[in-house]
């Protein structure tokens, strides 16, 4: 059976508790155990897919189609271990599931209750599915003491008692700010905290305290003693200069092994850290630097982008160059000069997104690197913005538009209405609900012999994540491709439009699917590092 770690957070949200379970469960793995990390949401929605991503950031998608929490993505990318369905769990999920149940009579007259209905159901997800590992990681969404929480918090407390102290660690992130004014770091937010966790049964066993300065000498015995944990298992966890850096930060200051410690396993393996090593270094000493131009819709919130900022990152390290990143609003990018702001950028990227807002915008973008033969990658809604910029100014159809923003003029990109999932065919309609009901997942592509993507893949069959309702029009493909935009990539049975690119051009490739939920530090996806690499190439023409 897996041992379990319960990960909470306190004080105040964004501490980076999604960050701090991929670290522990990278540190974990770097010893030769086997880990699987799971998210649950206190929210009401089902799923985060409905979410607006300026309050919630990106929805991450999974192999199986799940539409998940941002933070499956960093545990994917410090682990490697792809998530599935069964790794995101909310609020919303586990009462229309009991909600179903209820109505079938299945509870043969018993009251439906918090407790023990829901709390049963999240300790039932907590421990199903598991499989074969040797720690499963629990990390609960929100801050202690939220109303909506409770449940969850209760149900933990039940598996701690259930599982025992050797199979169950409770660990708390919390804040120790830092008042200037004072010059002094303040341990009083952190006590509080944990007497909320205290009050509600749960007694943390280690503390990852964040802070700006180091926790001076002292206050971690006072912390201690107040929060009735030991000095050893108050651990400084500090702002990183990278990422990639916190796995061996957090070892520095001993939290791997408090947390072995604390299941009473003191014969662990030592970790091998080595290629966290490298990709630190890697990252503090690039050999150059490119800037890429951004031109999306939700730049004021850059979690909007999260797996993207990495994947580009990504694409850094292939090359050992840094990725700056030049954020442009797709709608002011409609008002202003759209060329001038994209004068010095080395490439241009047009990511996804949703709605009619800024479209204009993102087909200039397209139309100024296509011209301008700067290096272009289009996703999901960037690549369907480039083919109506194509459609338009090359191949005459003026007024091509896609169904998502425009009812009059030509739907060169339309409602995607029926498509086949293995052997099963998926078939939607416009009046359906908008939740979970996209192309979402793992789907196949093919390859054209020949193409940019199939060289740049090395392989003919790929397989990527998609979330997108419309579709680029397969039947526009002859008259696009004798303007000279190929598609090079198309469903197993030639139907949906998967890759269109320009061979005509330095490098310009438009994408229906999301390739930077798949990249990792340690395997940059192929499209992120030849795109960077071309816009290093671009750098030394300039
Ligand atoms: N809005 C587009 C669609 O639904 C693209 C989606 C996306 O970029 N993820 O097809």
């Amino acid at each position: 059976m897996p041992r379990y770690i319960f990960i909470t957070g306190g004080v105040v949200s964004s501490l980076g508790k999604g960050l701090a379970s991929a670290a522990i469960g990278a540190l974990l793995q770097a010893r030769g155990y086997k880990v699987r990390l799971r998210k649950l949401d206190p929210y009401l929605n089902v799923d985060p897919g409905t979410m607006s991503p300026y309050q919630h950031g990106e929805c991450y998608v999974t192999d199986d189609g799940a539409e998940a929490d941002l933070d499956l993505g960093h545990y994917e990318r410090f682990t490697g271990v792809a998530a599935s369905q069964a790794d995101n769990i909310t609020t919303g999920r586990i009462y229309s599931r009991i909600i179903e149940r209820e109505r079938r009579g299945d509870y043969l007259g018993a009251t439906v209750q918090v407790i023990p209905h829901v709390t049963d159901q999240i300790k039932q997800f907590v421990l199903s599915d598991a499989g074969d590992v040797d720690f499963v990681l629990c990390e609960i969404g929100g801050t202690v003491g939220d109303i909506e929480g409770l449940p969850f918090f209760e149900a933990i407390r039940q598996l701690g008692q259930e599982l025992g102290d050797d199979n169950a660690v409770f660990l708390h992130v919390t804040l120790l700010p830092f008042i200037k004014v004072a010059g002094e770091m303040k341990t009083k937010p952190t006590q509080h905290s944990v007497k909320e966790l205290r009050s509600i049964g749960i007694q943390p066993d280690i503390l990852l305290c964040r802070c700006e300065i180091p926790i001076p000498p002292g206050d971690k015995r006072k912390i201690g003693r107040f929060c009735n944990v030991k000095e050893s298992a108050v651990i400084e966890g500090r702002d990183a200069a990278s990422l990639y850096d916190v796995p061996l930060e957090y070892h520095s200051q001993g939290l791997d092994t408090e947390i072995l410690r604390c299941f009473g396993i003191d014969d662990a393996p030592a970790p091998d850290l080595s290629r966290w090593q490298a990709i630190s270094e890697t990252i503090a000493n690039p050999d150059g630097e490119v800037t890429i131009g951004v031109v999306g819709k939700y730049v004021g919130l850059l979690d909007a982008y999260k797996s993207l900022i990495e994947a580009l990152a990504h694409g850094g390290i292939a090359n050992g160059v840094k990725v700056k990143l030049k954020w442009l609003d797709s709608e002011q990018f409609e008002k202003d000069d759209p060329f001038e702001p994209l004068e010095d950028v080395h490439g241009v990227l047009v990511p996804g997104g949703f709605g009619e807002r800024g479209v204009e915008g993102k087909i200039a973008a397209a139309r100024f690197a296509r011209e301008r033969k700067v290096p272009f990658f289009g996703i999901c809604y960037g690549m369907q913005m480039a083919v109506l910029e194509a459609a338009r100014n090359l191949a005459g159809v003026d007024n091509a538009v896609s169904t998502e923003f425009s009812d009059s003029g030509e739907s060169v990109i339309g409602l995607l209405t029926e498509w086949t999932r293995g052997n099963e065919v998926e078939t939607r309609t416009a009046g359906d609900d908008m939740g979970g009901t996209m192309r979402l997942g793992a789907y196949p592509a093919v390859l054209k012999e020949g193409s940019k993507v199939r060289e740049i893949y090395g392989e003919a069959h790929i397989e990527e994540r998609h979330r997108h309702r419309y579709e680029v029009n397969v039947g526009y493909k002859d008259k696009l491709e004798a303007c000279g935009l190929t598609f090079s990539g198309l469903s197993p049975d030639g139907v949906l439009p998967e890759i269109v690119e320009i061979s005509d051009h330095p490098w310009f490739v438009g994408v229906q699917f999301h390739p930077e939920l798949k990249s990792r530090p340690f395997e940059p996806h192929p499209l992120f590092a030849s795109f960077i690499a071309a816009a290093l190439h671009q750098s030394r023409m300039v």
